[in-house]
């Protein structure tokens, strides 16, 4: 009897999954940019205002009051890691410090139940959507390209890149590693380990310079994930190849295999089980660094861009075209931290992400879906307020600078609030793009357009009852609008 009891729940599961699914209609949204541009915080922030119902006036199921409850639920794809959400919350709420960053793939699912907005509708049950959050490291979405370059390609570009003025110095060191070794020799497993250590490092430096520069192909030399040490990540672009075939037994060979392996075992069971799936996309940048430090970076993040919005065009006859089973509608494209300026430059940041994005997008030919940038700041670190300076009165930010910042002298200890006056982004919007050639970026960063100090998180209110109130946060309402509105109507 206990068996049969038994069988019979599981085939009972099984069944209500089933139609538990199709009750529940589901929705992918992928959340990517590159490190420290806030998916972490993004995807914190996200949940917890759904959660707890937060001031959210832009997102319209939640102002008119349609939302009976959002709550976390188990996530369909067991072998993917379950994003952080309460560890990363108590670092924001319980310790005012920032969460631990993105490093590999995770997966959240959160579930909305809503009254829809159409009596009709409404006659026959309650929705349910459940958004299932993918956060992924935008590094590994700049690998697509590779899928369709040959190692002679990939080489070859990466070689013109580092040449670059913009890159010269920090590749140096490893482009004269490379001109001393001969891509015939006889494969060498400390000649390649060496080369790759070398090629990486400088992957890294440009990445940490203080230059902003965006990030270089294979992704996973600056985020391996758990693949840290495998042959098919030990390998680097060689100079020169010419156009005959790899010696079998040379260095060349023993390079171009891993690289095929790379693309084999790490690009595309990537693309095929996580990108290809997702129906919504958001694309986090950190355009506030890029333009602080001048022209050549905001060019820079362009390319970026391109390359990122690229992968989500699976256009007809592309190499992507196989990989993709569904299709991505919906891409925002999201500026982060804007709480660093006071809102009379809020909409001059959007408008400086918009032209971005629209350079952006008509390169990489983007078409079939819609396209929002926003300005935003996921949690809101700051308050504003005004300073009286002789006659002038200035517009300030003030907020808890983190432990060890400086402005003008001054070293913080973490605790104390202070006002700064951030500075005011260009008014005109194709400026930052040009004034510079990639030479000159040390020339604007002696004067840079905002001033940044890096915040705590902001210490929440709580109510007489003793409830924590949501994070606060400026437009992010906006941007759920953009992404999971229409699919609570
Ligand atoms: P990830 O690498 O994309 O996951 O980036 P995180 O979400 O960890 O964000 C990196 C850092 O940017 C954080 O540690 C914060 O210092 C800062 N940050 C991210 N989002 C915000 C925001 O909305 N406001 C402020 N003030 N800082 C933010």
């Amino acid at each position: 009897l206990t068996t049969f009891t038994d069988e019979a729940r599981i085939a009972l599961d099984t069944v209500s999954s089933r139609a538990s699914d199709l009750l529940s209609p589901s929705l992918r949204l992928g959340v990517t940019g590159l490190s420290r541009a806030g998916k972490t915080v993004f995807i914190s922030a996200f949940v917890h205002n759904l959660i707890h119902g937060g001031r959210l006036p832009l997102f319209e199921a939640q102002k008119s009051g349609r939302i009976a409850r959002a709550f976390l639920e188990e996530q369909p794809d067991d072998a993917v890691p379950r994003f952080q959400y309460e560890d990363h919350i108590h670092a924001l709420v319980d310790e005012r410090i920032w969460p631990d960053s993105t490093r590999a793939i995770s997966e959240l699912r959160l579930t909305i139940e809503y009254e829809s907005a159409s009596g009709w509708n409404r006659m026959f049950s309650r929705g349910r959507l459940s958004v299932d959050i993918v956060d992924y490291p935008g590094e590994w979405l700049l690998d697509l390209p590779l899928l369709g370059k040959s190692y002679r390609e990939f080489s070859h570009d990466a070689f013109e890149l580092a040449e670059l003025p913009v890159r010269a110095d920090l590749s140096e060191a490893w482009r004269k590693l490379s001109g001393e070794i001969a891509a015939d020799a006889d494969a060498d497993e400390m000649v390649a380990r060496k080369l790759f250590e070398g090629f990486a490092a400088y992957l890294k430096a440009a990445k940490l310079d203080e230059r902003a520069l965006s990030t270089l192909p294979p992704g996973r030399f600056l985020m391996p994930g758990d693949l840290d040490g495998s042959p098919a990540l030990t390998f680097a672009p060689l100079p020169n190849l010419g156009d005959g075939k790899a010696r079998p037994g040379s260095l060349h060979a023993m390079m171009e295999r891993r690289y095929e392996a790379y693309k084999t075992h790490v690009i595309k069971p990537f693309f095929r089980e996580h990108i290809a799936r997702l129906d919504r996309q958001i694309v986090l940048i950190d355009a506030m660094q890029a333009l602080n430090s001048g022209a050549a970076a905001m060019l820079d993040l362009e390319r970026a861009l391109t390359e990122i919005l690229a992968c989500f065009r699976p256009g007809r006859g592309s190499f992507l075209t196989d990989l993709f089973t569904r299709r991505i509608d919906r891409i925002l494209v999201a500026a982060t931290k804007a709480d660093h300026l006071h809102h009379e430059s809020h909409d001059r940041l959007q408008a400086i992400v918009r032209r971005l994005t629209q350079r952006a997008a008509g390169r990489a030919n983007l078409t079939g879906a819609d396209v929002d940038v926003v300005a935003m700041a996921a949690v809101r670190a700051t308050r504003e307020g005004t300073v009286k300076q002789g006659r002038e009165t200035l517009p300030v930010i003030i907020g808890t600078p983190l432990k060890g910042e400086t402005i003008g002298g001054e070293i913080f200890d973490g605790k104390t609030e202070t006002a700064i006056f951030p500075g005011d982004l260009p008014a005109k919007v194709d400026s930052v793009f040009e004034a510079g050639d990639a030479k000159n970026h040390r020339q604007d960063q002696d004067d840079p357009a905002i001033r940044i100090v890096r915040f705590r998180p902001p210490r929440l209110e709580r109510t007489a009852e003793g409830v924590t109130l949501s994070l606060p946060h400026i437009r992010l309402d906006r941007a759920l609008q953009f992404l999971i509105g229409d699919r609570l109507a």
